[in-house]
């Protein structure tokens, strides 16, 4: 099985090395556990460029938890936000906001348009207690320009609330240079390891003002609580602990292979793919992507029966799209232990996949 799916990734061996290892999860309310913790946060804040004051919660949950978690501490239905919405993670936050009475005004992003000071210029005149979006809007792969959006909330004095959960560990970002007050990673994509864990990093500001005294209607999101027991790197309830470990591991190979070489290395697997489409009757979308995958666009409408031949003839997964686009639209992962063979591969693959594609449809 070769997975080209933006998560769960196929994994770095440092992290099997540890999967493979643990025979059972340790008991972990212990000073050892307590350390490895601490450790894998000082690696998680330092690659996040989170900046002095900042901390993070650990939750036992998926990606969406992390989302909503956020929304509930740090915004009130006193406030109103302004969402970017591009695709399935953007509604996403729409729908939470609708779920806690959070109003909110949206900056759609149709589908295959990019994102431009033109499409934020109508909101400009308005207020807003914050900005919330999703990076790299994983279904459709763009990546939204993080200076833009910043010197908007820098002007407007909004917060910055960022989904990094695709790009994070993909495309590079720095919490403090874009004035970032909440940011939300999981583990099944950016860190590649098993989901099941999820992280948001606050700012020293956000916890100041927003976190500290806030009044939430919660037991398990209570970020308070979160924060409180990690000053000794440990959470409330119990943690994913497996895949805490797996974090450290993950974590601690980027660290000692560095940052700028990491996202190097992803930067290239992406750009190695996009060239060697070129080969294939497809293209790609025409706005700013992210390195963490490529969106492919398929003449005709053969996406989803080319991602059944490749599981089913090749043990190779590739990420179908929703909706509109199912059946034009594949997604292809570039994090992940992943290498410029396996491109080479998938895209011969692909080749014959579109072939037995078209035949069938005749
Ligand atoms: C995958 C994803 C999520 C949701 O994560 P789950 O772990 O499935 O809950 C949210 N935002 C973005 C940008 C994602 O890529």
């Amino acid at each position: 099985m070769k997975l080209f799916t933006v998560g769960p990734t196929e994994m770095p061996a440092a992290v099997r090395a540890v999967r493979a290892a643990a025979d059972s999860v340790p008991y972990f309310r212990t000073e050892e556990f307590s350390a490895l913790m601490l450790e894998t946060d000082e690696w998680l804040r330092e690659l996040a460029h989170a900046g002095e004051g900042a901390k993070t919660v650990y939750l036992t949950a998926s990606g969406t938890a992390a989302m909503e978690a956020a929304v509930m501490n740090v915004l009130t239905p006193a406030d109103r936000v302004l969402i970017v919405n591009g695709g399935t993670f953007g509604q996403r936050f729409v729908d939470i906001c609708t779920v806690h009475g959070i109003a909110y005004d949206e900056v759609r992003v149709l589908a295959g348009a990019t994102l431009t000071a033109e499409l934020l210029a109508p909101f400009a005149t308005q207020d807003y207690a914050a900005l919330l979006v999703n990076i790299d809007e994983t279904s459709t792969g763009q990546i939204y320009d993080v200076k833009m959006l910043a010197d908007f909330c820098q002007r407007k004095n909004m917060y910055f609330i960022v989904d990094a959960i695709s790009s994070f560990l993909a495309d590079p970002l720095d919490m403090v240079a874009s004035g970032i007050d909440v940011l939300i990673i999981s583990s099944q994509k950016g860190p590649c390891i098993s989901p099941g864990l999820a992280m948001v990093i606050l700012s020293a500001r956000i916890i100041a003002e927003r976190v500290a005294g806030n009044n939430i209607k919660s037991l398990y999101f209570d970020f308070k609580d979160y924060l409180r027991n990690f000053t000794r790197g440990q959470t409330p309830y119990t943690p994913a602990v497996g895949i805490c470990i797996e974090l450290h591991a993950a974590l601690e190979r980027i660290v000692q292979v560095g940052l700028s070489e990491h996202l190097a290395s992803v930067a290239k697997l992406a750009t190695d793919f996009r060239a060697r489409l070129r080969e294939l009757p497809v293209s790609i979308p025409d706005y700013p992507l992210s390195n963490a995958l490529t969106p492919v666009v398929f003449v005709e409408p053969i996406a989803y029966r080319v991602f059944e031949i490749l599981k089913a003839e090749y043990d190779i997964f590739v990420n179908p799209t929703g909706g509109a686009t199912a059946n034009t639209v594949l997604r292809v992962a570039h994090i992940g232990a992943l290498t410029v063979a396996d491109n080479a591969q998938l895209v011969n693959y692909m080749r014959l996949a579109i072939e037995q594609a078209r035949n069938e449809a005749k």
